[in-house]
This record gives structure tokens, C-alpha cells and sequence, in this order.
């Protein structure tokens, strides 16, 4: 046997707050596997192909901007690249996709950003 056995001694809240997270994230990998299905995996502005890792950077575009709004024959969605998917969405200053990105990383290296300001505060006020 390969597989780990995942250990189910931590919290309830955790929990329950992964699985609000996993029911978004199944939400989206629904109507992406779907349409995915549906359409050639190029993105329908500029026509670059996607497959393997790249693929997470083709993305399902709502034409209503309507997340909600998955009808099975996929009339409202279109493949969009990411570049091509946020020229779309600040043509109208729209913006109803989110999720793909972290913006995680950014707040670290402001805090990051001098780690010696403090330090040469300090220098200075004890002359
Ligand atoms: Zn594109
Ligand atoms: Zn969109």
C-alpha cells in the first residue's frame, strides 16, 4: 500500500472550514472539467494552446458574469487565457473571477521589504 493514511485527530472547525473551501474549489472544478470538455482546450481571444501544467493558466470565462449560470451545452462560457481573461474583465470593470491567484506572496515581501529600518531607529536614538 502506498497511499497515506490522513490522520483525523485535529479540530472540527478546521474542518468544517475546508470543506466550505473544497465545496468552492469542486464547484469551479465542475463547470472547468465541463467545459474543458466541451471546447478545444485554446483560448477563444488569442488562440494559444494549452495542455498539462499550463492549463491551469486557461480559464473559464462567463460571458453573463454569472458564476452561477453553468447551462450543460456551455453557451455561456468561453475559454480565456489568463491575459486575455482580465482584458475582458477591466474592458467593463467587471470582475467575477477570482481564486486563481495567491496574493499571499506579496504581503510578505512588503514586511520583508527593509529589515533593518528598526534596526537603524534604534542606532540612532541612542546617540
Ligand atoms: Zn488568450
Ligand atoms: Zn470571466
Amino acid at each position: 500500500m502506498s497511499s497515506k493514511q490522513s490522520k483525523s485527530d485535529t479540530g472540527n472547525r478546521s474542518q468544517i472550514v475546508e470543506e466550505a473551501r473544497q465545496s468552492q474549489a469542486e464547484r469551479e472544478k465542475g463547470y472547468r472539467e465541463r467545459a474543458f470538455k466541451l471546447f478545444p482546450r485554446i483560448c477563444a481571444r488569442c488562440g494559444r494552446e494549452f495542455s498539462g501544467k499550463k492549463l491551469r493558466e486557461l480559464t473559464v470565462h462567463h460571458k453573463d458574469h454569472d458564476h452561477d449560470n453553468n447551462p450543460p451545452d456551455g453557451s455561456n462560457w468561453e475559454l480565456l487565457c489568463l491575459y486575455c481573461h482580465d482584458n475582458e474583465h477591466s474592458r467593463d470593470q467587471v470582475s467575477d473571477w477570482y481564486g486563481e491567484a495567491s496574493p499571499d506572496t506579496d504581503i510578505k515581501s512588503e514586511a520583508l521589504d527593509n529589515p533593518f529600518a528598526d534596526l537603524a531607529n534604534l542606532l540612532k536614538n541612542k546617540e
